[in-house]
């Protein structure tokens, strides 16, 4: 059984700050709002269709009905507790909702244990895995859609840090250089042509704001109408000034910052500099794992393949000059040059690909099942992958074996 992860909608919710609506008043709705508020998440009010449930008080909150939501923000976040997936989404959006989320990755291994939500455990289990079957249905429906839920987008190699054990593997660049913004802009442009949707964009170095010019990837990255979010992934050393402050002033952007104590220098400022101006943001205190070393392993097709699929991060759609990957650890690694690149594990954008052509590479690498080239020079990243102390710096650059 892989470990719960705090999911990345409940992060966005928690650092925004707003109550979020439960749509659907049954057994999925009470399992819900026992989940999200164990979390911290704020519920503003249950929502029907049926006229029997509402008007009255579940969990301790009214059920509204769908035409009373209309009064909400249109950004309100709405989670469809219920299993008439199609019929609840259309309703929401006819209102203007476009933030809504189904329960799969909220219920999906959340420990009930103890909860008084009036269902025994094994019943807890049936509604959540009838509830992911149904989600499971509704998207092999829209199966020809192609919606991301990340991507993240490197705008430089270079880290006001150099940890050791740096799962995106900084400690190993010698000349790190900033990314060509040229370049990215239009390989942003050409994927976000090919995809349905995106819900969330993740910028991110090295250290981002070590690139003076980052404002003009994230003017780019908000600007687009389908992205909900785009994170800004930041180490608490430099605060943004002038233009790179100016872009993050937009409803779409949130900053976390991964507080390193000592070495987030400028942590405190950075914070108060974001409360000052409201800009979206959270700190968080790190939890490594000895993912950061490149080291070839003979392992057999069966092990590789479990390492990928209990990876933590195995759908973080990384573009690393020009190129897309499917996660962190092989975007820098290939770079680096210390794995083969492989046409499989890649898709190319420094050339002119575009149109039909990029759709069908972005979905064979979005939807691959099977183990990535990097996988075997990898230590994996799950919960089985020991801890290691964070932020352990090293002056020089580590040694690398080129391939
Ligand atoms: S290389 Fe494989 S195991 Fe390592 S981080 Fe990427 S997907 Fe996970």
């Amino acid at each position: 059984m892989t470990q719960y992860r705090r999911p990345p909608i409940v992060e966005t919710i928690l650092a925004e700050g707003r109550p979020v609506v439960l749509f659907g008043a049954g057994d999925l709705g009470v399992l819900s709002h026992y989940a999200l508020t164990d979390m911290g998440v704020e519920i503003a009010c249950f929502a029907d269709g049926r006229h029997s449930k509402q008007g009255q008080v579940l969990s301790g909150l009214e059920i509204w009905s769908p035409e009373q939501l209309g009064d909400l923000p249109q950004n309100t976040h709405v989670f469809l507790c219920g299993n008439y997936l199609a019929t609840m989404a259309a309703r929401l959006r006819e209102i203007g909702f476009t933030r809504i989320h189904d329960c799969v990755e909220l219920l999906d291994g959340f420990d009930f244990t103890g909860a008084d939500v009036g269902f025994v455990p094994s019943q807890i289990e049936r509604k959540i895995a009838f509830h992911k079957r149904e989600v499971h249905k509704a998207r092999e429906q829209a199966e020809d859609t192609l919606v991301f839920k990340y991507l993240d987008v490197v705008v430089t190699e270079a880290c006001s840090m150099k940890c050791i054990d740096c799962s995106n593997l900084m400690q190993y660049y010698t000349k790190p250089k900033h990314s060509d913004l040229d370049l990215l802009a239009s390989a942003v442009d050409r994927i976000m042509e090919s995809v349905d949707g995106l819900y969330e964009f993740r910028v991110l170095g090295g250290e981002p704001f070590v690139n003076p010019r980052v404002h003009r990837v994230i003017n780019q990255l908000t600007a687009y109408a389908g992205v909900e979010k785009v994170v800004i992934y930041t180490n608490g050393t430099i605060v943004p000034r002038g233009e790179n402050l100016e872009c993050l002033k937009n409803e779409k952007v949130v900053v976390e910052i991964t507080n390193y104590g000592s070495h987030s220098k400028k942590h405190d400022e950075l914070m108060a500099t974001l409360a000052e101006n409201g800009i979206p943001h959270v700190s968080k205190i790190p939890v490594w794992t000895d993912s950061g070393r490149i080291k070839f392993v003979e392992r057999s097709a069966s092990e590789l393949d479990d390492m990928f699929h209990n990876c933590s991060v195995n759908d973080i759609l990384t573009l690393l000059n020009g190129k897309l990957y499917r996660c962190p650890f092989s975007a820098n690694g290939t770079n680096l040059g210390a794995i083969p690149e492989t046409s499989a594990d890649v898709v190319d954008l420094t050339g002119d690909l575009k149109g039909p052509e990029l759709r069908e590479q972005l979905r064979g690498l979005y939807n691959r099942s099977g183990h990535l080239t990097a996988c075997g020079f990898c230590n994996g990243r799950d919960y089985r992958t020991p801890r290691v102390e964070a932020a352990i710096q090293t002056r020089r650059p580590l040694p690398l074996t080129v391939v």
